[in-house]
């Protein structure tokens, strides 16, 4: 999310005080350093644990007067079949046995606090839920293997910027009628080959492989609380952004959620598919807030605990969804850390990006990138580095953007060359570099050398940051679009009014070239590539498919524009230079060039970088809407992007000297001696 509400803000304000009124008066006999003193438990059994000789269950409350779990024969049926006293462990846990493996049944807790019964929770532990994740279920986890799973692997990536990640929703992706794929909008649309459109193009996860992305970055797809999974056909939709059960898949995206297993077993099979075809899955995980607030499975657990809280008692609310975890308390952090762990070790996840990373601190950040790389060090991890809103938490401590150096292998979003490029994503008719704004130049070089510290940029001229944030480009992504705002197409049409899509396709050539031939990680919005839009609607969270679905008709209609994002992503793919692991290399081999004009940057990328085999590669991107003309250095070039076009082969050869670069468009030259 970015700095916007989410759909837990659309609650009508009068009804938002009433409640936090009551939470105040219910909840401000225990205090912050209390609830931080609590002891924190370190194991990883929270929950349920099938073994051969019975069933435990482990739930973490250090303030409970005492503690129940009913078992269900199923999620449905009215009445617990039976209901079990938890026994306290001195460590913060309540524990209860079971002396037979009770797979098919469902259990919720009950835990009783300040002398008052809370509500049923599945507990903050389940792995495995029913519909709409209201009970937890218990099932053999080795039934939801896929074949060849054992075997199965994600690709192997040496650096993070060797990734090129595709941001999409399931839904997005696959629900339009012209995907034709079967299984719309689920789990395991990605696991049909061979499809295609109405029109003949390549469609699903064929289209991926297509275009050449290293790795999917999925929407959130644990078991958020909006759609309501026992009435699919409704066909609600939504972002996913209100967590509910961290730990389980949605059911929404599962053929059946009425099966516990189904969910679990479609989403590794969607993986493998993924995996087979050599692609990465990214998770897009939300620990910073959750939909709920009193009645939240954290609440019903450990009422307080794992949030932060204002001096007069409320919630406070660095999300803008009406809360803030507190991943400062220990058993937060061991929450964040074991579940990300979790995710990787089952579902055999390749990264994850966090929501309003900079709600949680550091430290945390820190021990979840060294905890997942001991598992796989292919593994990478970013996030959005800021708040929506003001935190109790140390301005100091926040895994803010400007903080990204006080952290160990994560990296952040840069919103420096995002609206340099293409202009404020909180204006829609701002231009940017690439639409002809002029003044954006520093910020957009910013950008080229990933916030490093480079002797030819001047920080003192960035649009958002001041100083030169990240100490290596390991700690950057790149980016002028994804879900949040509007889609490019949207963005380029509404700050283009009098131009023609044929003008604006040129613009998002141009500022997808600036993205993917800048040092750092290049990240795209689905459907980009064959521009997409989203009607002009900006926050979609919950729009209609007739407002998300990418229509992929459009990819027979704008063929050109598939065409040049495929290449471009073979160039980037193909030349290290593009891709340097240090800020000393990037400040050695990146020179700019003195121009004259607006709107134009020329730089080059120099000694064979980063053992690339072309010596030199020279870029030039002209914003401006007319022609400009830079001088080349003689030599034997070949002509890679000229005038709206691209070949990672090369299109032609030249030998430089004083040359004109189309409006719009960038201007690549190799050379090799
Ligand atoms: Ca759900």
């Amino acid at each position: 999310m970015n700095l916007k509400l989410s759909n837990l803000c659309a609650l009508p304000l009068i009804f938002s005080a009433m409640i936090c009124e009551q939470t105040i008066q219910a909840q401000t006999m225990i205090d912050e350093s209390t609830l931080s003193a609590m002891p924190a438990y370190e194991g990883t059994d929270l929950g349920v644990t099938v073994g051969r000789s019975g069933t435990v269950f482990k739930l973490w409350s250090p303030m409970a007067d005492s503690v129940r779990v009913n078992i269900y024969d199923s999620a449905n049926s009215p009445h617990p079949a039976s209901v079990i006293a938890m026994t306290e462990s001195g460590d913060g846990t309540w524990t209860a046995r079971l002396d037979r493996q009770a797979y098919g049944k469902f259990y919720t807790f009950n835990v009783s606090h300040g002398g008052r019964w809370l509500d049923e929770t599945p507990g903050v532990w389940a792995k495995a839920v029913g519909v709409n994740g209201r009970r937890a279920a218990i099932i053999d986890f080795a039934g939801t293997d896929p074949e060849g799973w054992k075997e199965d692997r994600g690709p192997e990536l040496k650096n993070i910027t060797d990734a090129v990640i595709y941001e999409m929703h399931h839904r997005d992706f696959s629900v339009h009628p012209s995907s034709g794929i079967v299984n719309k909008g689920k789990f395991i649309a990605l696991t049909e080959k061979d499809v295609v459109s109405g029109l003949g193009d390549k469609t699903g996860i064929d289209h991926l492989k297509e275009l050449g992305v290293t790795h999917v970055h999925i929407l959130p797809s644990y078991d958020f609380n909006s759609v309501d999974e026992s009435n699919l056909p409704s066909n609600q939709y939504n972002w996913g952004y209100d967590p509910y059960n961290y730990n389980a898949p949605e059911g929404s995206y599962s053929t059946n959620p009425a099966d516990p297993s189904t969910r679990i077993r479609e989403m590794k099979q969607m993986i493998k598919s993924l995996h087979d075809a050599g692609i990465g899955v990214v998770m897009d995980v939300v620990y910073n807030h959750t939909a709920n607030n009193d009645d939240s499975n954290f609440s019903l657990t450990a009422p307080r605990y794992y949030y932060r809280h204002r001096p007069d008692g409320s919630y406070s609310d660095a999300s803008g969804c009406g809360n803030e975890t507190a991943s400062d308390r220990r058993q937060m952090q061991n929450y964040i850390v074991n579940s990300v762990k979790y995710w990787a070790m089952e579902y055999h996840i390749d990264g994850f990006r966090f929501d309003l990373m900079a709600i949680h601190d550091t430290e945390t950040m820190n021990r979840v990138a060294r905890e997942l790389k001991e598992i796989n060090p292919s593994i990478f991890v970013y996030g959005e580095g800021w708040t929506a809103g003001d935190s109790p938490l140390p301005v100091g401590r926040r895994a803010l953007k400007e903080n990204v150096n006080k952290m160990n292998g994560i990296a952040v979003f840069s919103d420096d060359l995002r609206d340099a490029v293409k202009g404020h994503y909180s204006d829609a008719a701002d231009r940017g570099f690439a639409t002809g704004k002029p003044g954006n130049e520093e910020t957009v070089k910013i950008g080229i050398v990933a916030a490093t510290a480079h002797p030819q940029v001047d920080y003192t001229k960035g649009n958002n940051s001041k100083f030169a944030y990240a100490g290596s480009p390991l700690q950057i992504i790149n980016y002028v679009s994804c879900h949040d705002d509007l889609t490019l197409t949207d963005k380029l049409r509404k700050s283009m009014p009098g131009s023609t899509d044929d003008q604006r396709k040129r613009a998002a050539r141009l500022a997808q070239t600036i993205v993917f031939t800048s040092q750092g990680t290049p990240f795209m919005f689905a459907g980009e590539e064959i521009f997409r839009d989203k009607k002009g609607v900006h926050n979609s969270y919950k729009s209609p498919d007739s407002i998300n679905a990418i229509d992929w008709r459009l990819k027979h209609d704008n063929a050109d524009q598939f065409n040049y994002y495929r290449e471009l992503i073979k160039l980037r793919r193909r030349h290290p230079a593009f891709r340097m692991t240090t800020a000393e290399d990037i400040a050695r081999n990146i020179v700019f060039d003195k121009v004259d004009g607006d709107n134009l940057i020329s730089y080059s990328i120099k000694n064979n970088a980063n053992g690339d085999r072309w010596k030199e590669i020279k870029i030039v991107f002209n914003g401006s809407g007319e022609t400009r003309t830079v001088k080349i250095p003689k030599g034997d070039w070949t002509v890679i992007a000229a005038d709206g076009e691209i070949s990672a082969d090369g299109l032609a050869t030249t030998r430089g000297g004083v040359t004109n670069i189309a409006p719009t468009s960038a201007y690549i030259l190799a050379r090799t001696k």
